[in-house]
């Protein structure tokens, strides 16, 4: 897939933000807090967040080969589902940007992939194959938490920044047109770290948490995970499932959430739904060259390094789940 995501973003801050990324290194004094700090370090305005997602939405919406968009026209009451869910976590107040990101729902007609992920910028994206897997709606409350967690917290322009940081400020002081490009194509092949996976799973129960869900919805995604006779691959990659288990759990239990409704009836209604959609023939090969986006050629800066999760690549891209 062509993309220039960042051929048109601005990179005049990246000047000062190289100064505030020396002073971050010079007076961060403890491995732990440096560690956290590296984490959530930002090159990245929150502005270019958005217009990161709007790009991305625009590349995948003209891409139906490799995410066929279920149209809204026939599927109305499903979109109407999976948009209420999505509002009630925005209105218990919790979610970083609720009012600044589009936070827009796309259900993709593929029932094979269990899948859902978000764009910087709040585009969220569920696959019909996840919705026919779970069981209620506080799981799929859970799995949309989740996914709102990773935009909200901003972790793919966290981890563009992690990943091409220091080479994003030098190139981008020279105007390397090109080198931007690159780092735009990065996105699409964008892993989250261990560290960002957890911190969108105990977001979840947060975001949940004042709703009347069951706040823990996430964790019964990952209990089903668990049981299945033969579990994906991405999961012998992918944090321990019972570690992500015990601490959406946990975070549960310390937060001593109250919600208890997992609305089961209702969403066996949806699931019926789903059922009877017609499946959209997919063609074998991805449009995307997912080898050629491993390595930047001209800089040989590694896409995904680190402990970052390969699971993305299958499971979430761009920048999800
Ligand atoms: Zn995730």
């Amino acid at each position: 897939m062509k993309i220039d995501y960042l051929n048109r973003l601005n990179f005049t801050h990246m000047k000062p933000l190289f100064l505030c990324l020396a002073s971050f290194i010079l007076f961060t004094s403890s491995c732990k807090s440096l560690k956290e700090g590296w984490d959530n370090l930002n090159l990245f305005p929150v502005s270019q967040d958005v217009e990161l997602g709007k790009k991305v939405y625009l590349e995948i919406s003209a891409n139906q080969t490799e995410y066929p968009e279920l149209p809204e026209k026939g599927n109305e009451l499903l979109y109407q589902y999976v948009r209420n869910i999505v509002q009630k976590i925005l209105k218990g107040e919790k979610v970083e940007y609720a009012n600044d990101f589009a936070w827009k729902v796309t259900i993709i007609n593929d029932l094979n992939t269990l899948n859902a992920f978000a764009t910087p910028g709040g585009y969220i994206y569920l696959y019909t194959g996840l919705i026919a897997f779970l069981d209620s709606e506080d799981q799929l409350a859970g799995v949309l938490g989740h996914e709102i967690a990773h935009a909200a917290k901003r972790h793919s322009t966290k981890q563009l920044s992690k990943t091409l940081g220091v080479q994003i400020l030098a190139d981008a002081a020279l105007g390397k047109e090109e080198m931007i490009k690159q780092v735009a194509t990065t996105l699409l092949s964008l892993s989250f770290s261990r560290a960002h996976e957890t911190d969108a799973d105990s977001m979840s129960v947060v975001y949940l948490c004042p709703t009347h869900y069951n706040a823990a919805g996430a964790s019964g995604f990952f209990k089903k995970m668990e049981n299945q006779p033969v579990p994906p691959t991405w999961l012998s990659t992918h944090p321990n499932p019972k570690n992500r288990i015990q601490n959406i759990d946990g975070k549960h239990q310390r937060l001593a959430c109250t919600g208890k409704e997992t609305y089961q009836n209702e969403y066996q209604k949806i699931k019926n739904l789903v059922a009877k959609i017609t499946p959209v023939k997919k063609e074998t090969t991805p449009t995307l060259p997912q080898d050629s986006i491993k390595t930047n050629p001209k800089t040989q800066v590694p896409v995904n390094s680190g402990d970052e999760d390969k699971r993305h690549k299958k499971l979430e891209k761009p920048g999800g789940k």
